[in-house]
């Protein structure tokens, strides 16, 4: 075996999560090395729709300026579509960004690139860790060795790290999951789409100029008798309007998927070992919070590591990681607040009818969801304001 190489933070994973804390970190002064075992730019099964607190945390990085203007679309809200009904929600805090994730991986990568005490090691393979001297002995597929003071699980949703380390926690209670498709064609609406369809969704999200992300999100047990097989064509026969407005698009690539979307873990920290991202536990996408929440936990995780790393010269004992672990189940609250009432009512088509119908009603209390969702507090009075105005306008559409 070759010589390990020291260093002090290696980060298994080279998603929005992966390169983010690399960054981070090395802006902290802590030399870093990123493993990806694809080649830049990722592509990865996703519905694409950055929300506005998400793109908060990538102008934070500087990630804008490695953006064409062209490669990507700014949409303003969330419209719900029901069998009867349709509702639209306005971010208060300015437009998401809708991009394919080659988009912003190329983009993410080129900045990271750019960061002195990080190296980006793509289409490497972790493949093991072992515990020596107080550190982790991390291998490669290449058969390189790295000795690590602190390992950094970015890998995803059945990330390798958090079972190596024994994090794992049971599986999550809905079995879910997730396929996309790109069209090429003009998007024709400013907002991410969600077609309601009773354990299986749909949602577009346009992605440029002239690309438009569709994706499809369900329950494993919501194939009907007639369905032939669960696959990208058989759900969108079930959302025929849907289907009408893609007529004019080509497809642009072959259908990815992903799942089962609910990973629950024990905890996001062991000794020298801390999880980020969907490694650090998953609910589902219905909300599209998934790399917002990522990127909101990156911060979180430098400032814990960057002051375990000076209290220790080994790797850090989980106690010292601890702060991190509480900021990532705070961070979480309200994804999973929404995540799972949002599940709740996926099922049920009628009640999903009812709530769109009471939001068409209220976009400011739309407004205010989705403001609560990102992890953003309204005023009372804000709150106030937006129920005053749903009751009155209730009040007189029952008087009609
Ligand atoms: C169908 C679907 C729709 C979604 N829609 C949205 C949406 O609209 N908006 C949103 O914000 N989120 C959405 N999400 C969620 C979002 O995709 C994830 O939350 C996000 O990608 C998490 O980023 P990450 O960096 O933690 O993980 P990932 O993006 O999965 O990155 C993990 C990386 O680790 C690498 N890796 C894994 N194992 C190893 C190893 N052993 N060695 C080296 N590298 C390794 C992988 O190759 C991968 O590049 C959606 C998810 C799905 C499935």
């Amino acid at each position: 075996m070759n010589e390990p190489e020291r260093v002090e933070a290696l980060v298994v994973g080279g998603g929005p999560a992966g390169l983010a804390v690399g960054m981070l970190l090395s802006q902290a002064g802590v030399e870093t090395v990123v493993c990806e075992r694809r080649s830049f730019p990722v592509e990865k099964p996703c519905g694409e729709g950055i929300m506005p607190s998400g793109v908060a945390h990538l102008r934070q990085l500087g990630i804008e300026a490695f953006l064409a203007p062209d490669t990507y679309a700014r949409f303003y809200g969330i419209r719900y579509f029901t069998n009867g009904g349709l509702a639209t929600g306005r971010f208060a805090e300015g437009p998401g960004w809708g991009m394919t994730r080659t988009t912003l991986s190329n983009a993410m990568y080129r900045r990271a690139l750019a960061e002195p005490r990080l190296s980006v090691l793509e289409n490497v393979r972790v493949a093991g860790i072992e515990r020596s001297q107080g550190r982790w002995v991390v291998g490669l597929c290449t058969g390189k060795t790295f000795w690590v003071r602190l390992l950094i699980g970015a890998d995803g949703l059945h990330s390798p790290v958090r079972r190596w380390a024994g994090l794992s926690g049971p599986m999550g209670p809905r079995r879910r999951w997730g396929l996309r498709r790109h069209f090429r064609m003009r998007p024709w609406s400013e907002y991410v789409e969600v077609y309601w369809g009773g354990g299986v969704e749909a949602y577009i999200t346009p992605c440029g100029p002239n690309c438009v992300d569709v994706a499809f999100l369900w329950d494993e047990d919501q194939k009907r008798e007639d369905d032939d097989a669960v696959g990208f064509d058989t759900f969108l026969r079930r959302f025929p309007a849907l289907g009408t407005l893609l007529l004019p698009g080509e497809p642009l690539d072959t259908v990815r998927g992903a799942g089962p979307l609910w990973q629950t873990v024990r905890s996001p920290v062991a000794d020298g070992v801390m999880l980020v991202g969907d490694a650090a536990g998953y609910i589902d996408a219905i909300t599209g919070e998934g790399i917002s929440l990522a990127l909101a936990q990156t911060q979180a995780l430098t400032d814990t590591a960057v002051s375990a790393l000076k209290t220790t010269k080994d790797m850090p004992p989980v106690a010292l990681l601890q702060p991190y672990a509480r900021a990532c189940r705070q961070i979480g609250r309200p994804y999973r607040l929404m995540t799972r009432s949002l599940l709740a009512i996926s099922r049920h088509p009628r009640i999903a009818d009812r709530i769109v119908d009471l939001l068409a009603h209220g976009p400011d209390v739309f407004q205010t969801l989705l403001s609560i969702n990102m992890g953003y507090l309204p005023t009372p009075s804000r709150v106030a304001v937006s129920l005053a105005r749903l009751v009155w306008k209730a009040r007189k559409e029952s008087e009609k």
